[in-house]
């Protein structure tokens, strides 16, 4: 049988390896210049005035909703259809994550649903771009305009990304990246918020060093001095230069890697196409989707089996496969902590009886795609009604 092929698995190379022995050998290894060109490099990619390098996407979440004001009390719209680091955010404030509904095709948040759940209490939109699909945002904007609502992406799929031309990270009012070791490009664990408003971008950078005042992360280095005063009680989510130097030889490579992506998902397209039981992830053409994820949705009507047992096939196979996401509602602390019932979010509680989030990453092969599109395909008509 041909080996296991796993879900992900992250393209280090050479590069990563020189660029990070370099900074061990430099003598300064938590933030400094590495972590500065990577967000000068960053910023200048997404085209933002301002990025602050950070040690996760939960903390550029935590961080971008300080900086606009989050307060105890305050109601803070997040999709259903994520990971529960985007509403865990929201509960360190003590305010209230309010799940919304996504739409059946891109599982992006629905914007038709966004409306009936502002209150007086309302302060921001946490629109998560599902997989690397950009969610509409001019209807998000329009109705955050509207209502005096921040916006804040959470774009830890959505690097690189498009939408209407305009790069995901210049959209919202804050956004957020992830390079968790399984994202799009990757420093192990990192994050990066960009904006373009500078007093936001001056409170999340003191707020991610304890609150302390100017250029105080260079207190140790030759132009740096010893006095520093605390002007907040901040955190410690400061991007290390070991972690930094894997950001900018990532960001090189980036083009390629998106490249890559793209064109893996274009053979899955190609390789699925005829079949009925599949539905294949949507791209809308005014959008430059980043291919984060593959999902696909079966139509369970069709086969004699269900999502979990398609999995196991294909782990039988040995394909490693995934599941994005349980809806936040479905799980025990949104049930039980804010009264979500399964079907009150109907679209995201059954779509989640049918997605399978297929193997995509540059370092899968051509034929590690052929091969996965062989399985799925037998799996399928093995299995069809
Ligand atoms: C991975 C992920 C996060 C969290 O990113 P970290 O860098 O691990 O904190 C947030 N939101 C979504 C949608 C994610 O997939």
């Amino acid at each position: 049988m041909a080996e296991f092929l796993p879900f992900h698995a992250p393209e280090i190379g050479e590069e990563e390896i020189d660029a990070v022995v370099d900074v061990l050998r430099s003598g300064w290894l938590t933030t400094g210049a590495k972590a500065r060109q990577f967000e000068q490099e960053f910023a200048a990619m997404v085209g933002a005035r301002h990025a602050i390098a950070v040690n996760s996407c939960t903390a550029a979440l935590h961080l971008a909703l300080e900086a606009v004001g989050l307060r105890e009390g305050d109601e803070v719209i997040v999709p259903t259809m994520t990971f529960t680091a985007t509403a865990e955010v929201v509960t360190y404030f003590k305010a209230k994550p309010v799940l919304v509904d996504c739409t059946g095709d891109t599982l992006n948040i629905d914007p038709d649903k966004i409306e009936q759940v502002i209150t007086p209490r309302t302060k921001a939109i946490i629109p998560v771009h599902f997989a690397g699909h950009p969610c509409e945002m001019d209807r998000i904007l329009d109705i955050a305009g509207r209502h005096h609502l921040r916006v804040i992406d959470d774009a830890a799929h959505a690097f690189p990304a498009r939408y209407q031309g305009k790069m995901v990270g210049v959209i919202g009012d804050c956004t957020c990246f992830s390079f968790y070791a399984t994202k799009n490009i990757t420093t192990g664990e990192g994050g990066m918020i960009t904006t373009d408003n500078p007093d936001w971008a001056a409170r999340i950078r003191m707020m991610s060093l304890h609150g302390l005042s100017r250029d105080a992360w260079k207190r140790y280095a030759a132009q740096g001095c010893w006095f520093y005063e605390v002007l907040s009680p901040g955190f410690k989510y400061n991007l290390t230069d070991i972690a930094a130097a894997l950001g900018v030889a990532q960001l090189n490579k980036s083009d390629r890697l998106w490249k890559t992506r793209a064109h893996y998902a274009a053979l899955y397209d190609e390789g699925l196409r005829d079949l009925p039981e599949i539905t294949r992830p949507s791209s809308a053409a005014h959008v430059q989707h980043a291919w984060h994820l593959y999902v696909i949705q079966l139509d369970l009507e069709r086969l004699r089996i269900g999502r979990n047992e398609f999995i196991e096939q294909l782990a039988a196979e040995n394909i490693g496969c995934s599941v994005h996401f349980i809806p936040l509602h479905l799980h025990p602390y949104y049930r039980n902590t804010w009264g979500y019932r399964p079907e009150d979010l109907p679209v995201a509680n059954e779509a989640f009886q049918r997605i399978v989030s297929l193997p995509l990453y540059p370092k899968m092969t051509e034929r590690d795609v052929q091969r996965v599109i062989s399985v799925v395909r037998d799996v399928t008509k093995r299995y069809r009604r």
